[in-house]
């Protein structure tokens, strides 16, 4: 998956791709304009109609953004239906997803929202409360997995916090691991915290 060209968000979903099942519930913590969000719906939604998306985003024309996106990208209402939207701060994930379901992925895709205010940014505090809501609704094999920017002012903060939660995850129950660009310095780097 490393071969050409490819944008980080497209290796970011292979991996997702390797994890994910049909019919899994997984969360996209940062929805901004919904590509991922609709990445994400491809990979969980079944025949059943089982599957579960559950994004959010701090701003309420990201989720309107994503709304529309994906009213234009899903024929089928019934696919639609499978994503639940909430304009709310990822670090409060835990009062949205059911109790009962196992969340297979967490996705994170920091920064700012392209095309958006490029003030309204993810920032240290709350990535690192999400980040650990996150470790707690995410069922045994499961995945977080953390797309961080690093070429815009604050980045490397957010990157310094998010190396610092992922490296202090105990190694019997979690794996955790950084790809990034060794001949691109300011690529995105991309942090995968899978737990046992
Ligand atoms: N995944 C998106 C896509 O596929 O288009 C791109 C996400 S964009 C890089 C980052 C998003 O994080 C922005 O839309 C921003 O509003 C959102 N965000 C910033 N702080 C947040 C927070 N505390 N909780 C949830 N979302 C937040």
């Amino acid at each position: 998956f490393l071969t050409g060209r490819r944008k980080a968000t497209e290796v970011a979903h292979a991996v997702w791709r390797s994890i994910v099942r049909k019919g899994d519930t997984v969360v996209d913590a940062t929805c901004g304009n919904g590509n991922d969000t609709l990445a994400l719906l491809k990979m969980v939604a079944d025949e059943k109609g089982q599957g579960r998306v559950y994004g959010m985003d701090i701003q309420d024309s990201a989720i309107e953004s994503t709304s529309t996106f994906l009213k234009m990208a899903v024929d089928d209402d019934h696919q639609g239906e499978l994503v639940k939207l909430f304009p709310i701060c990822h670090s409060r994930m835990e009062e949205i997803v059911p109790k009962d379901a196992p969340v297979r992925l967490v996705a994170f895709n920091l920064g700012y929202l392209p095309g958006g205010d490029k003030t309204l940014i993810t920032v240290p505090k709350t990535t690192e409360l999400a980040l650990k809501a996150a470790s707690r609704i995410l069922s045994s094999g499961g995945l977080i997995s953390v797309l961080v920017y690093i070429g815009h002012p604050g980045g490397r903060d957010e990157l310094n916090v998010v190396e610092s939660f992922a490296s202090s995850l105990p190694i019997n129950s979690w794996v955790s691991c950084k790809l990034q660009m060794v001949n691109r310095p300011i690529a995105p780097v991309l942090i995968l915290l899978n737990k046992k």
